[in-house]
């Protein structure tokens, strides 16, 4: 995880590490991010117990029906919101709610019922390769590290800023957002002007 400790923005009740708006990353597998399941807040877990009658018939023989193997005891964590967060379990090597086919079945729901892509989803699993720590919106760079094909490539264009655009507003609202954008601007000024002082 990135320090935390010099981070000064603060929007939406969250810390902004300004790395966000200059590490270089690029999206290009098949969801190996999902191989290793999620933390959900106990809410999310619950309310997607609520609706298991909709979601296993998504499922394939891959998947594991028994609702009581979908989710890790919970565990206290301040970075949640209940302050409590369950895993989903692995199940033939990926998460309970990925599919054969690397499809989420959450989101495959989602989809079916003709809601927002993300309806259903644990925070989480939508802010990755994103995470908080700490009370920061920060980069998920040790998951990132550990898996074999993420931002692996080394001709990544976007920032995760400009990869998370999409997430970002969904995570932070409209307005948020653009106070997000307008914090980007700002830091990437006095950062171009910090070069230009030092190469002067
Ligand atoms: S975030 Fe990383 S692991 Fe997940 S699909 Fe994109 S490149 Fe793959
Ligand atoms: S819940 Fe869906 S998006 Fe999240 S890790 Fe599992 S399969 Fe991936």
């Amino acid at each position: 995880m990135s320090e935390q400790n010099n981070f000064t923005k603060e929007i939406k009740g969250f810390l902004i590490d300004p790395k966000i708006f200059t590490f270089k990353f690029g999206c290009q597998c098949n969801g190996e991010c999902c191989n290793y399941g999620v933390f959900a807040d106990l809410k999310e877990a619950e309310f997607i117990l609520g609706i298991k009658d909709k979601i296993i018939p998504l499922m394939d023989e891959t998947q594991e029906k028994d609702v009581s193997k979908w989710f890790e005891p919970p565990e206290e964590d301040e970075d949640f919101d209940s302050g409590v967060a369950v895993g989903t379990e692995i199940i033939n090597g990926k998460c309970t709610f990925l599919d054969k086919n690397g499809l989420c079945t959450l989101q495959k729901l989602a989809i079916i019922e003709d809601k927002h892509q993300w309806e259903y989803k644990p925070m989480y699993c939508i802010l990755f390769p994103l995470t908080t720590f700490e009370g920061a919106i920060t980069i998920d760079d040790e998951h990132i590290d550990r898996l074999n094909y993420c931002n692996k490539s080394d001709v990544n264009d976007l920032t995760i800023f400009e990869a998370c655009h999409d997430e970002l507003k969904h995570f932070f609202g409209e307005e948020n957002f653009a106070e997000l954008e307008k914090y980007r601007e700002e830091y990437l000024t006095e950062l171009q002007i910090g070069v230009e002082k030092n190469g002067s």
